[in-house]
């Protein structure tokens, strides 16, 4: 078999439960092992020279082990084979078929992450053909559940590591792409190593009132008070902030982009509020800048006639260091101002990952080595630092390298390939995926 038909079979295995599952929930758990036993009989050799370790459905890992071990500290790969659901009938090809058509793979899940994944062990399957042995200890650690926010997977698979007494140098995790085409006026595609990440949480806004019939309803109503606590709180976004990692961002940018806009990145720090009322315009740079705050769910009565015993809206926050859960939670408080709104936390809040101050200057731990394998893989492609907003499973593992993460996906993606990622008709063009073994590849050799 090659190397693209090993990638389609693992697109084939549908690894994306629909519904909420709890560990030892076979009809979700059957897929996620088959998915790791798939790896096992596709990829031998390194089967062979690794060890492998699996801890649940939701969580694999292997050890490659280094010629000199106690040369370097180890690095962390990590992936999921987990995907998201899909909505069958808006696609046009089947979504667990991995169909080849004009040089795509579609498929769930073949950009986020198994062309990824299974990228990362063609690399490692083919060195190891080659008798290669990397220096130091290479782990690799696969979750089950990171669409999910990694409680059974990553999160498990961290506690393991620290248990163990194993920590990294650094950890490579799925990412920001090679952007192609995101910023208009810039023609280079841009090498994005997310190197920051912002946080994650969501709120409960949620209103009580005495229920009963429609006809007669109270003077002072629930869903009333709920909407004026929405309106303040769009009245009072979260301050902008250019984080070192966003100013370096912009730094780097300015030499690629035109006349008048390179002066004004190149001095974005120095311009401040002027910058970020010229930019802040664009949802895209705007969430790089603040805490946003998306309103996501609004729930009343169940019937038309029928007052609500109680409102609820969720604001979803994708937290801009430094803000803290709790000083995020406070900032909310003070902007509604009203008691009776009651904010509780809903689900799992995790705090924003600063970057290593080391990779702002394209130093610290691994960006040499990344800088590296991006010029093997797509040759003349510069490397940025970039804050990732929405979340990684590396976030479970940060205390393991000391802050010191990639968030980055060797594939290069026009923004219409990158909205096909949790929506319909995602596809990988076989290019991407050869490349992105080559980087992986080019990678392992450098450690
Ligand atoms: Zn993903």
């Amino acid at each position: 078999m090659e190397p693209l038909d090993r990638f389609r079979a693992a697109v084939r295995i549908e690894t994306g439960w629909p519904e909420a599952a709890e560990p030892g929930d076979s009809r979700a758990e059957a897929p996620l092992t088959r998915f790791q036993e798939f790896l096992a009989e596709s990829y031998p050799v390194f089967h062979k020279t690794a060890e492998r370790r699996v801890l649940s459905p939701y969580s694999l890992i292997y050890r490659w082990p280094g010629v000199e071990p106690d040369a370097a500290k180890p690095v962390l790969i990590l992936a999921h084979y987990d995907v998201v659901p899909v909505e069958r009938e808006k696609w046009t090809a089947d979504p667990f078929g991995a169909e080849l058509r004009d040089g795509y793979v579609y498929g769930r899940g073949t950009l986020d992450m198994k062309g990824i994944l299974t990228g990362i062990m063609e690399g490692a399957e083919r060195l190891c053909a080659e008798g290669f042995k990397p220096r130091r200890d290479l782990w690799f650690a696969f979750g089950g559940d990171e669409e999910r926010a990694g409680v059974f997977g990553a999160k498990r698979t961290a506690a393991w590591f620290a248990e163990e007494g194993i920590s990294f140098s650094w950890i490579l995790d799925e990412g920001t792409p090679i952007a192609d085409g995101m910023i208009r006026g810039i023609t280079s595609p841009l090498g994005l190593f997310s190197i920051e990440e912002k946080g994650y949480m969501s709120l409960d806004l949620t209103v009580l009132q005495k229920p009963g019939h429609a006809s007669r309803p109270p003077r002072i109503q629930a869903a009333a008070v709920l909407g004026r606590a929405l309106e303040r709180i769009v009245k009072r976004p979260f301050p902008f902030r250019l984080t070192p990692t966003v100013e370096g961002f912009f730094r780097d940018l300015a030499p690629l982009a035109p006349q008048p806009m390179s002066a004004f990145m190149a001095r974005a720090r120095l311009l401040g509020p002027l910058f970020f009322a010229a930019v802040a315009g664009s949802p895209d740079i705007a969430s790089m800048l603040r805490t946003t705050v998306a309103m996501t769910q609004l729930e009343g009565s169940a019937a038309d006639n029928v007052m609500p015993s109680e409102v609820r809206a969720v604001l979803n926050l994708r937290l801009l260091h430094p803000w803290t859960i709790e000083s995020a939670i406070a900032f909310i408080k003070k902007a509604i101002n009203d008691e009776q709104v009651a904010v509780t936390v809903h689900g799992l809040a995790t705090g924003p990952v600063p970057a290593n101050p080391g990779h702002t200057g394209h130093g610290g731990p691994g960006w040499q080595e990344m800088v590296e394998a991006l010029e093997t893989a797509y040759p003349g492609t510069p490397a940025l630092p970039f804050l990732m907003v929405a979340t990684t499973d590396s976030r479970h593992y940060q205390e393991l390298a000391g802050k010191s993460i990639f968030r980055f996906s060797p594939h290069k993606l026009n923004p219409e390939e990158l909205a096909r990622i949790h929506g319909h008709d995602e596809r990988i063009s076989v290019e991407n995926f050869n490349r992105g073994i080559r980087f992986y590849e080019a990678l392992f050799t450098r450690l």
